[in-house]
């Protein structure tokens, strides 16, 4: 997709594209209704705000590495229970994700699944969801450890209606969860139609909204029309510099979604992979923010997790074991996993104003 002038500069759009080719990132993708906001926000502040990060590559993102990062630190791909099957993903016992397609209805410029995700896009082989959805079937009548399959992606709701039926029908007899970024990217794909098949499979919604100014009356009154069919919504997001690195962002965020019956469940520390360090926040800012998040705010705000997912699933500050220089070790269920701060001066806390320049 290309983005005029206004939005990007075009020697950084044609690098980065250039990059999309050799080092497996993700094509610029953003929807027209998501654009709009960009615009509003480069018209007010300029270019580099926090919705601007969220979609467009920042030269910051090309240039600022850190001395240890990886393609794809969760290692998903080392998870896969069935042979040649990289669209189920499997870390723990009662639970697994389906990667149902690799479509988003936009690209986001931190995903961790970046690397993974490019390989699917780029991949000849590719499964119909009936495939997918029969294989992933036959994996679960013979495992009955596994109760709930979490739909992910790419975004889920990018795919068709009569695919996403089909799939909801034929997994019916398990807890069904749906992990998308259609409500602040593409609201209007919550019609009527798949409200409905939704509230009808009983399926748990978890919106990934990072900040509040992806919320806007559109994106409110589908919240408000989706909560009226019975779903049950919750929301978990990353802590990303640049976009909502405060604890006034997040905590604004947090009382939004509570407004709006969205359930918190975590807010996710980003992975340490390739062209991430621009997100990254460093572990003395993290604690922090977590600290004024977790001791400043009544309990249905405070009560959501700060976790990291890593090869081991995921930890929490209570399973450090050891801090050494910049590496830390975590341990969960007797297996150890290491993660490496980020270098000094690379985490340049984000000026509020900008963060919040509505406020
Ligand atoms: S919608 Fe999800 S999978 Fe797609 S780019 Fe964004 S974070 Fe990655």
């Amino acid at each position: 997709m290309m983005l005029d002038e206004k939005i990007i500069d075009q020697k950084l759009a044609s690098k980065y594209n250039n990059l999309v080719k050799t080092d497996d990132l993700l094509p610029i993708k953003v929807t027209d209704f998501y654009k709009k906001k960009v615009l509003e926000e480069i018209n007010t502040i300029g270019k580099g705000g926090p919705l601007y990060r969220s979609v467009v590559p920042t030269i910051e993102k090309i240039n600022v590495k850190t001395s240890v990062e990886t393609r794809d630190y969760v290692e998903e791909d080392k998870h896969n229970p069935v042979k040649n099957c990289d669209y189920i993903i499997q870390k723990y016992d009662d639970r697994l994700v389906f990667i149902i397609t690799d479509v988003c209805f936009a690209h986001c410029q931190y995903c961790f699944r970046t690397y993974n995700l490019s390989q699917f896009q780029k991949s000849n082989l590719k499964e119909t969801i009936i495939n997918k959805v029969h294989i992933l079937k036959d994996y679960l009548k013979i495992n009955s450890n596994i109760k709930e399959v979490i739909f992910s992606g790419g975004d889920p709701l990018s795919i068709d209606y009569e695919n996403l039926k089909y799939a909801l029908e034929e997994l019916n007899n398990w807890e069904i969860r749906i992990h998308t970024r259609a409500i602040v990217y593409e609201p209007s794909v919550f019609s009527k139609q798949i409200i409905e098949l939704l509230s009808e499979h009983n399926v748990r919604l978890v919106f990934h909204i990072n900040h509040p100014y992806e919320i806007d009356s559109e994106v409110e009154n589908k919240i408000n029309e989706i909560r009226q069919s019975g779903i049950r919504m919750y929301s978990q997001f990353p802590l990303l510099r640049g976009i909502n690195d405060n604890s006034k962002v997040i905590i604004k965020l947090l009382n939004k979604m509570d407004e709006l019956y969205v359930r918190p469940l975590s807010i996710f520390i980003s992975d340490p992979i390739s062209y991430g360090a621009v997100n990254r926040v460093s572990v003395m800012r993290i604690e922090k923010i977590m600290d004024e998040v977790n001791w400043g705010t009544p309990s249905w705000i405070n009560s959501t997790r700060f976790v990291m997912d890593t090869t081991i699933g995921k930890v929490r500050r209570e399973n450090i074991i050891k801090r050494e220089g910049k590496c830390l070790t975590f341990m969960r269920d007797g297996k150890t996993v290491e993660y490496y701060d980020l270098d000094d001066g690379i985490d340049v806390p984000t000026d509020l104003n900008k963060l919040l320049w509505k406020d």
